[in-house]
């Protein structure tokens, strides 16, 4: 799933190669997938618009038209491609929008799972979930002494806990995993067992990661915006290779559904789930 240095670099592509042009072509393919909450039908809705800007707030990339927004939160499988109306199309191909320059977006999903909205701009209360969440995880204004706040509000596991969006916005498994193993911080620690120390670490390493991260994205992606580049990411979906920090054996626990990695040296804890230490 995209999570933030992945929106962020598709957001400077997209800046740079469509803001200020106009929409020529709006090519619909799966309609259920976008939800119209202006009232209009999206096609004529959209042609002739242009595209002021894009923004990112959590997990979900806006972007902003003259009259409308179109609010896209691509879940697990969606992604977004570059090119022109000559590019083979993917037969996931949710919608197509050709700018004046010939230069097409698209949006693919192959399990149809991501939700797109077309709202009036600026109306983000019609978007289900939206504003229920927490500060952007990159916002400046999420301080020490705010998070720390907001942390002890929370209760459980503290990766449960970072990926909780009404938390804090923008923070999925894959980056979950690098930003504990960077605070030094074992994945299923409660949070309530977490010292000044740790809950500072935490604070830090969070922006460190996603701004390291959406640079090395950004230098290798280029206009290849459907890629996914996770190679260089230091412990998630690396179970079983040798930790850089300690040459260590990434571990990797699978509970509540999903993967965690981490470094057991790095990140010592104990285990609380005995199902999950059968995996270890
Ligand atoms: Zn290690």
């Amino acid at each position: 799933m995209p999570e933030i240095p992945d929106l962020e670099a598709i957001k400077a592509v997209l800046q740079d190669r469509i803001v200020g042009r106009s929409i020529k072509a709006v090519l619909v393919y799966k309609p259920l997938v976008i939800r119209s909450l202006t009232g209009e039908e999206i096609q004529k809705a959209l042609m002739n618009q242009t595209f002021l800007a894009v923004h990112r707030r959590g997990k979900y990339l806006i972007f902003r038209l003259d009259r409308h927004s179109l609010v896209i939160h691509s879940m697990l499988t969606g992604r977004f491609q570059l090119g022109t109306p000559e590019t083979r199309r993917s037969a996931d191909t949710i919608f197509a929008l050709t700018f004046s320059s010939g230069v097409e977006i698209r949006y693919i999903d192959n399990k149809s799972m991501g939700m797109v909205y077309l709202i009036p701009n600026d109306d983000y209360g019609s978007v289900p979930r939206y504003l229920e969440q927490g500060p952007d995880a990159l916002d400046p204004a999420l301080t020490y002494e705010i998070f720390r706040a907001r942390l002890a509000k929370h209760h459980g596991e503290i990766k449960g806990i970072l990926t909780n969006a009404r938390f804090i916005a923008g923070i999925g498994n894959a980056y979950a995993d690098e930003i504990l193993f960077a605070a030094g911080i074992y994945p299923f620690r409660k949070r309530k067992t977490l010292t000044e120390d740790d809950v500072q670490r935490l604070h830090r390493s969070i922006r460190n990661v996603m701004e390291e991260a959406t640079a090395v994205i950004k230098e290798r992606m280029g206009d290849k915006i459907h890629l996914k580049i996770r190679d260089f990411l230091k412990v998630h979906g690396k179970a079983g290779s040798a930790c850089r920090r300690c040459g260590g054996r990434i571990a990797s626990v699978k509970a509540n559904q999903r993967e965690t990695n981490f470094c057991r040296q790095c990140q010592p804890g104990l285990l609380i789930d005995p199902q999950a230490r059968l995996n270890l």
